[in-house]
């Protein structure tokens, strides 16, 4: 029968999804942290088991596990409804690093070079303390 004889099972074919991370068609995108980003990369990408993914990210395994499950939604979202995933958090992309910190409080995620998981910050946004360090290695 050829090619003609196979069926689309979904409506929107993949080559209407794609990653956009210059804020183009935000409107058709989905944003995602670059924290739910890092879970989902170090859960599906690294095969990290969730406590060692946790561990890397410097948070408790039910935030990690929240995180992922709010990405998993998100990246789900963008491909039922053919939007662009757009990644926030900073001039960032996602073959880049990213050193910073994030806050559990308000979402804020921000850029800071001197970063690290002994020197923990309060959010420059809106004070918390529950801020975790966040590291996004380029491999
Ligand atoms: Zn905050």
């Amino acid at each position: 029968m050829g090619r003609r004889a196979r069926q689309r099972w979904v409506k929107y074919p993949p080559e209407n999804v794609y990653f956009s991370s210059d804020g183009r068609n935000i409107e058709e995108s989905v944003v995602l942290t670059v924290s739910e980003f890092e879970a989902m990369r170090l859960k599906h990408y690294i095969n990290f088991n969730q406590k060692d993914a946790a561990e890397k990210m410097g948070v408790s395994q039910p935030t990690f596990s929240r995180m992922l499950e709010r990405a998993h939604q998100k990246v789900t979202q963008a491909l039922y409804e053919g939007k662009s995933i757009h990644v926030h958090g900073g001039n960032i992309d996602y073959k880049t690093s990213f050193l910073g910190y994030g806050c559990l409080s308000c979402n804020n995620e921000w850029e800071d070079q001197q970063a690290s998981k002994e020197r923990i910050v309060e959010c420059p946004n809106c004070d918390s303390k529950k801020v975790y360090y966040l590291v996004r290695e380029h491999v």
